[in-house]
Parts: structure tokens; sequence; C-alpha cells
């Protein structure tokens, strides 16, 4: 899979503010290793967590809803594929075409608010029983 590569040197936040490497631990009180924050913080809320031992951040930078709204579609997409014996790639694929994306686009990382719910309203019914993935 491409993996979407993030100029960590002019990683903005959605404020359009940049952002600056720092310590988790201004956001959370406990460090976590390093984060991307909104160099308004904390008037904005911005931030947005690295890959475990590097430096790269893990998407853009988010407000709350937004990093609640991904956490939520990650989890119900993952428990998706994973339950129905889905290949991964192929579940990608689906979620490229329910919510109109390039495959560049499809990382649940640097999705907006919107498209995690649109996503959650078509896994949703999936994982219920309700419907079946088109194709299968
Ligand atoms: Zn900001």
């Amino acid at each position: 899979m491409k993996v979407t590569r993030l100029a960590a040197e002019n990683l903005q936040c959605f404020c359009g503010a940049p952002a600056t490497l720092r310590d988790s631990s201004v956001i959370y009180g406990k460090s976590y290793g390093p984060a991307w924050v909104c160099s308004r913080w904390p008037e904005c809320d911005g931030y947005v967590g690295c890959h475990p031992g590097t430096n790269k951040p893990l998407g853009n930078l988010a407000d709350n809803r937004t990093r609640a709204a991904r956490k939520q579609a990650h989890s119900a997409f993952d428990h998706l594929w994973k339950s129905k014996g889905i290949r991964r790639t192929d579940a990608y694929r689906w979620m490229q075409k329910v919510i109109g994306l390039t495959s560049e686009q499809a990382h649940i990382g640097i999705m907006s608010r919107e498209q995690c719910e649109t996503l959650l309203k078509h896994v949703l019914p999936v994982l219920r029983g309700e419907t079946r993935l088109p194709g299968r």
C-alpha cells in the first residue's frame, strides 16, 4: 500500500497556523512521545500523534471532534474487514468508492469529520448484517 507522505516540515494546523513538534506531555500531562501540535496551542486544540518511535505524523492535525470521529470510524472499519473476512486492500478500495477518494486520500488519519461520518454510515449497516458489501 502506498503511504501518503506528509512533509512534516510544512505541517499546518487546520486553523492555518504552523504545527510544531513537541512532547505530548503538553497535551496529556504525561509523555507518550512526540506530537505535532498547533503553534497556537492551547488556544487551538489541533494536534496529531506520531508513528511509534518516529517524528512522522499519523495524519494531519485535527480538533477534538475530528479525532473522535476518526477513532470511531477507524474501529468500525477495522472491525468490518476483520469480522467479514475481507482483505484489507479490498476494504480500502471499497472505502475509496463510498466516500469518493483517491487511493492517496483513503486514510482515516487525514479524513475530515464529514468523511468519517459518511464512512460510518456505510459501515454500520454491513456490520449489523442489514446489507452486504457490493460484489460479495
Ligand atoms: Zn490550530
